[in-house]
This record gives C-alpha cells, sequence and structure tokens, in this order.
C-alpha cells in the first residue's frame, strides 16, 4: 500500500510532537504546521493524502480552516478535537470533515482512523461488483458512481455518510447492530464507534429529511443499532 503523507496542524507541541513520531514510526510521511494560516497554504501547495487538522488553533478557528480548504480540495480530512459537545462535531461533520477524534486519544485510535482512509483511498477505484443502483422511495444510490439523488437531485454526502449509507442500503430491511455498522465502516467494533456512528446518522437523517417524502428511511432500535425501512 502507497506510503501516505499526513499533514498535522496542531498547535499543542506535546500533541504535534506524539502524532508525528507515531506516524514516522509507522511509515507515513509527516508535515506539521502549528496555525491555521500556514496549514491552509502547506495543504494546497504540498498536497498530502491526508489532513489532521485540530479545532481549536490560535489564529483561526479549525472549522475555517476546513471550509477553506473545502472549497479548493477533496482531501480527507480528520478533525481534533477537545470539544466534547455533539453539535460541534455535527458542525465540523456537516463542514466536510471524514471524521473526528476527540482528544485525548489513544496512539491505536488515531493509526486505526488513519487505516479507514487509507483503505478507503485504496478502494475508491475498485467497488464491488453486484448491485449498481439501490432505489428506495425518493432515495437513489448509484454505487457505480458513489452518487446520491434524492427526488431526482444529487444529495451532497460526506465520505463517511456514503458508506454508512451503502452499508444501511445493502442490507436494507435488516436491523444492523452498531457492531456489525462499526465493522463495516471502520473495521473495528470499539464502543466508542457508537457515539460517531449516532452523528453520522443524525447528519445523514437530517439530509435525507430535505425530500418531499416525509417518511423516515433509518429507523432508531434503541441500545442496539439502525435499520434503513424500504419504502
Ligand atoms: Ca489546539
Amino acid at each position: 500500500m502507497k506510503k501516505l503523507d499526513i499533514l498535522v496542524i496542531e498547535d499543542d507541541p506535546a500533541v504535534r510532537k506524539l502524532i508525528r513520531t507515531t506516524l514516522e514510526t509507522h511509515g507515513y510521511g509527516c508535515e506539521s504546521a502549528e496555525a491555521g494560516e500556514t496549514g491552509l497554504m502547506l495543504a494546497l501547495s504540498r498536497n498530502p493524502d491526508l489532513v489532521l487538522l485540530d479545532l481549536g488553533l490560535p489564529d483561526m478557528d479549525g472549522l475555517e480552516v476546513l471550509r477553506d480548504l473545502r472549497e479548493k480540495s477533496n482531501m480527507p480530512v480528520i478533525v481534533l478535537t477537545a470539544r466534547s459537545e455533539v453539535s460541534d462535531k455535527i458542525q465540523a461533520l456537516d463542514s466536510g470533515a471524514d471524521d473526528y477524534l476527540t482528544k485525548p486519544f489513544s496512539v491505536e485510535e488515531l493509526l486505526a482512523r488513519i487505516r479507514v482512509i487509507q483503505r478507503r483511498l485504496a478502494v475508491t477505484q475498485t467497488r464491488l461488483p453486484g448491485e449498481e443502483v439501490f432505489v428506495n422511495g425518493s432515495l437513489k444510490i448509484d454505487y457505480m458512481q458513489g452518487m446520491v439523488y434524492l427526488d431526482g437531485e444529487p444529495l451532497h454526502v460526506t465520505p463517511s455518510e456514503y458508506r454508512l449509507l451503502c452499508v444501511l442500503s445493502r442490507n436494507a430491511g435488516r436491523v444492523l447492530t452498531y457492531r456489525y455498522i462499526s465493522r463495516e465502516i471502520w473495521g473495528n467494533e470499539w464502543e466508542s464507534n457508537i457515539a460517531s456512528l449516532r452523528v453520522f446518522v443524525t447528519t445523514l437523517r437530517k439530509k435525507l429529511e430535505k425530500s418531499g417524502d416525509s417518511r423516515s428511511y433509518i429507523q432508531t432500535h434503541v441500545g442496539v443499532g439502525y435499520r434503513m425501512l424500504r419504502l
């Protein structure tokens, strides 16, 4: 697998050093910036495979960095946040983050999230054969093109939301446990993924609610998981 070049935008020297050491130990290329503006500049000039972006930066809000970056690039971004409120995470995901890590996070957690991005980058061009188009009510998913349509209009979803939609739609009608979905999306079954999953389902539901059809596509099974209903 190609060695990823990763840009870290983080003002805390200790966290930056930990990430750099971890990445270099595991064979990743690493560059770092201590502030938003220099980070943004590096991201656009060096075009890294992945950006790890701290939300609390000295010169500008990390969300602002993320939005600026998204105007110009689709490179994967994992947001690092000390903020525990779900709304901040939703905001980061809505602004185009692919994933987030809440501080303090473990080295293993960081590496696992990076591997998820790495796998996604590796399989983007080689989708599994099988059903090519999924239609359910106003929702249409073109697996070949990686496109989602609602009422015939293209619907913007983040890469993580798309993976969730694929897992749910390919298993439409079945109740899927948090563990199952977590394994499908992240390749592991960590308890902490349940919180991430809730955030992704929330943002995805909000987008699907824009449909003229008021019925709910994703059913919650409290304490168990989710099911995509066949409408
Ligand atoms: Ca910070």
